[in-house]
């Protein structure tokens, strides 16, 4: 290791240490009232999170407080893996993603007035194009979050799912021609969200259904769900470190990622 590299990351931990990098919490807290995507029959669905209580230094442990807990890979905040989805069948499992992959600049494409006047919102390849005449073209391994204001009602069911009459879910999301765009046309790691899944409500009703998914993790993307304070994310220059557990051939993973934000001092 030459020293500069040590200086590098010397500076980076003085930095962190200082707070001219504020670290960012994008995890939503994880517990049995954490959300958990609902699919309509005949699907399966999948398991929130359970606690299994051990012991609470009791007789079972005299001096320790420890947890059983189970839950789905797909719960709260976390990491959809490309064997995710049909069109990633044989691509990489969160086991098999290169550490590498799994940090990346934020490019935060704020939508949030617009998902305040239409909860159905789609992100348009134009939004994306606009974003890269403001702030500069989307670098390699970046994260494209999606903006959209979701992440507040996180602890609030009925606003996260935004249920309507037609008894369908009502959030926000990409386009078709938004999400293949990016899938291809850009070399991204993948996309980030505030709601539970990286597909708008309606998206099962799309063609094809859930397009995001689709063409992402055909791509060999990622996505990143159910995250929150990405309002604290400054529009471009953050840097995202999202690891999934090691789960051998998992499809997905909750995650604790955080953001790297210089601050002004
Ligand atoms: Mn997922």
């Amino acid at each position: 290791m030459g020293i500069s590299t040590i200086n590098l990351l010397g500076d980076l931990l003085g930095s962190i240490v200082s707070g001219e990098i504020e670290v960012i919490d994008l995890a939503q807290p994880l517990n049995e009232n954490t959300p958990v995507i609902q699919l309509p029959e005949p699907f399966a669905n999948t398991a929130g999170f359970k606690y299994n209580r051990l012991s609470t230094y009791d007789e079972t442990g005299p001096a320790w407080y420890w947890n059983d807990f189970s839950m789905g890979e797909h719960v709260g905040t976390h990491f959809d893996a490309p064997n995710h989805w049909i069109s990633g069948k044989g691509k990489d499992g969160v086991d098999s993603i290169p550490a590498k992959k799994m940090i990346g600049e934020a490019c935060v494409i704020n939508v949030t007035k617009k998902c305040e006047e239409n909860p159905d919102y789609l992100l348009t390849i134009e939004d994306i194009l606009r974003f890269e005449e403001e702030h500069g073209s989307i670098p390699e391994n970046a994260w494209i979050i999606l903006h959209t204001g979701w992440g507040k009602y996180g602890q609030d069911h009925e606003k996260f799912f935004n249920i309507g009459e037609d008894g369908q879910p009502h959030t926000p999301g990409f386009s078709k021609e938004a999400s293949r765009f990016l899938a291809n046309d850009r070399e991204i790691l993948g996309v980030g969200v505030e709601t539970v899944g990286t597909d708008a409500g309606m998206a099962g009703t799309f063609d094809p259904p859930f397009p995001n998914h689709y063409y992402m993790h055909e791509a060999g993307r990622y996505g990143l769900s159910q995250l929150t304070n990405v309002d604290k994310l400054p529009t471009r220059g953050a840097i995202i470190i999202a690891t999934p557990l090691k789960i051998t051939e998992g499809s997905g993973s909750p995650i604790r990622p955080i953001a790297l934000v210089a601050r002004q001092k």
